[in-house]
């Protein structure tokens, strides 16, 4: 057959690709519109797409019943075995951590609910390797999955269903892991402990720059997107006001003991100026 009826005859089967197999078919057909000539390589490419697109058609079962078997070209057959192989091995590496992590995807769909694009945590080991979990983009070759790096290091992904998939032969820290189900369990009281540990905020890792976010191990903006605990500052203030009165009531003492005057003589008269002189600190009745 020629050029132009191996064209004619791709541009009838598109429908029998692929969306990236058809692009590529596209691609030819326009050349030949252009160019009325293919290279060899082209011309080569025509032929297997049709063969590729026959196959499809006879597995639909939508060729004559008595035409013969196409046979899969061998560009099929190298695809086909390769996502066989990928199935595989995404079976064999799926591994039992002992702990269920749909509550890791629950949180993130929170968070996502609440207007966070790509929700992320970021925290650090004892060592001080920075530990990233975070969700794989919606166009993405995981959708739904949410990846986990330990340091620079890609060590795996949760699947939706809450799965955990090392990549390759790595293997997901026990330290890291117990650091995740922490969060996943209390994400307030994880919050609030890593947040100010690390003095950074572990739902957007930006610095805690205020009081508050400081008392609380992240700022306002994370705990109504990640549904934490925020607002009972009314309490906060008072326990601070309490810290601060011991302060000053402890400072007081400290005077009182360095200038008390001392009774050598127990038979010494007491008068006036013997009374203590405090020099209490101004303000330090409260606020
Ligand atoms: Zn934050």
């Amino acid at each position: 057959m020629s050029n132009a009826q191996n064209v004619m005859q791709l541009e009838s089967l598109l429908p029998y690709l692929s969306a990236s197999r058809r692009k590529f078919a596209n691609d030819l057909i326009g050349f030949w519109r252009r160019e009325r000539k293919l290279t060899r390589g082209r011309a080569d490419w025509v032929g297997i797409l049709i063969a590729e697109a026959k196959v499809y058609q006879y597995r639909e079962g939508q060729l004559p019943a008595n035409h013969p078997i196409p046979e899969v070209p061998e560009t099929m057959r190298a695809f086909e075995e390769q996502k066989a192989l990928n199935a595989k091995r995404t079976a064999e590496a799926t591994v039992d951590l002992g702990v269920d992590l749909t509550g890791l995807q629950k949180l993130f769909a929170g968070a996502r609910a609440n207007g966070k694009t790509n929700p992320k945590i970021k925290m650090a080991l004892a060592n001080g390797t920075v530990l990233e979990v975070y969700a794989a983009k919606s166009d993405s070759k995981n959708p739904g999955s949410i990846y986990v790096n330990v340091g620079p290091e890609y060590t795996g992904k949760v699947t939706p269903d809450g799965k955990f998939i090392p990549y390759a032969d790595r293997r997901l820290d026990d330290e890291a892991l117990s650091m995740i189900c922490e969060v996943v369990e209390n994400p307030t009281q994880a919050g609030r402990l890593y947040g100010r540990k690390l003095k950074w905020c572990i739902f957007c890792g930006t610095q805690l720059d205020t009081n508050e976010s400081q008392y609380y191990g992240y700022g306002p903006i994370c705990a109504e997107k990640w549904g934490l605990e925020w607002g009972n500052s009314v309490e906060r203030k008072a326990e601070d006001r309490q810290a601060t009165l011991e302060g000053v009531v402890d400072d007081v003492f400290d005077k009182m003991l360095a200038t008390a005057p001392r009774f050598p003589n127990a038979n010494q008269v007491h008068t006036p100026s013997d009374q203590l002189d405090l020099d209490l600190p101004s303000g330090s009745d409260g606020d």
